[in-house]
């Protein structure tokens, strides 16, 4: 090759390769054309080979002006490479800015029901009075729902209108004092238990009925106990719950499963018992039943009355928190607006 031949091999190499730089879009793009020219098998480097074929006293010249391209290419390079760096940078930043006057994401944190909260309180209460807490089925067999408990034949609680039944034998629990038989059948006196959970009865639905409702019993079984055992166990409850100045009444009232047996009502949490629309100006609350275990109920599972004695009450749950936090509408409980479950 020529001389002449050589310096436009070179002349254009340069053209080409500043062109290309010029254009380049990216730095990865940048570093492909670099490889292509300058790189160890690139195409200056392949020219700076073909010195040789050039008579020796071409070679210095011709040297010096590969050299030169080199230099021009590498400053080229450079200067396109800053350009684009903050460029791309630029670019970078604007897509990954942070816009801080975002308002933030809110994450809800979930809450207990306020039934749970009232179980949760009762459960307590029970264990600091030295009460086992135990489970006992939602389905319960027709002897431990009525017939183990003492009720007579044809008491209109065991009609088909008022439970429901799933089988003959079985039925939705209408009351967790269903409990008792199921559990002393199998232990010994002294027994401290209480149960609580949903029951079920055939009822209409409005604010203060439902088919489904929560109730907690509790029954003792020892040696001399009394009513005033009953009593003061259920103004220890009472106060715990409601209240220090929380008054219980106890009034004459009829259960299969006691004798005697007494109505509970506490003084009104509201009006402290002068008093207003929620105990209809009686200042009274009913909280459910309660009574001495009836000796009919202590044969049908082996324990002799002589020798026992127990009380027993159950109390309705959801009572509890309509009064505490004024709910009017039992259906809340139910329906799950979570509007409602946010405020208690
Ligand atoms: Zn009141």
């Amino acid at each position: 090759m020529s001389e002449t031949g050589v310096r436009d091999s070179l002349d254009e190499l340069k053209t080409a390769a500043k062109s290309s730089i010029a254009e380049a879009s990216s730095l990865s793009e940048l570093a492909d054309i670099e490889t292509t020219y300058l790189g160890r098998k690139g195409q200056l480097t392949q020219l700076l080979r073909g010195v040789g074929e050039l008579p020796p006293e071409e070679r210095p010249t011709f040297g010096r002006l590969v050299n030169e391209a080199r230099a021009g290419l590498e400053q080229a390079l450079a200067d396109r490479r800053a350009a684009l760096a903050e460029t791309e940078g630029a670019q970078r930043l604007r897509a990954e800015a942070l816009d801080v006057t975002l308002p933030g994401r809110f994450y809800t944190v979930g809450r207990q029901h306020p039934l749970s909260a009232t179980m949760d309180r009762i459960k307590r209460i029970f264990l600091g009075l030295g009460y086992e807490i135990v489970d006992s089925p939602e389905i319960e067999r027709y002897h431990y729902n009525f017939e183990s408990l003492n009720y007579p034949e044809e008491h209109p609680a065991m009609d088909e209108q008022m439970s429901f039944y799933v089988t003959d034998d079985l039925l939705l629990r209408t009351q967790t004092t269903a409990v008792q038989a199921r559990i002393m059948e199998s232990r010994q006196p002294p027994l401290r238990i209480c149960t609580m959970g949903r029951c079920y009865r055939s009822d209409e639905v409005d604010a203060t009925h439902s088919h489904t409702f929560h109730q907690v019993d509790c029954f003792a079984v020892d040696e001399d106990i009394t009513f005033a055992d009953l009593k003061g166990t259920l103004y220890n409850f009472a106060r715990e719950m409601f209240g220090p100045d929380t008054q219980v009444r106890f009034r004459p009232d009829y259960f299969p499963f006691v004798e005697p047996g007494a109505e509970v009502a506490i003084t009104c949490v509201i009006c402290g018992g002068e008093g207003c629309g929620v105990c209809k100006s009686t200042g009274w609350l009913e909280l459910g039943g309660a009574g001495m275990i009836h000796p009919n109920v202590f044969r049908q599972v082996g324990i002799d009355p002589e020798q026992y004695s127990g009380f027993a009450f159950g109390l309705g749950i959801d009572r509890m928190p309509m009064m505490m936090y004024r709910i009017d509408d039992l259906r809340l409980f139910l329906e799950n607006d979570i509007r409602f479950l946010r405020q208690v």
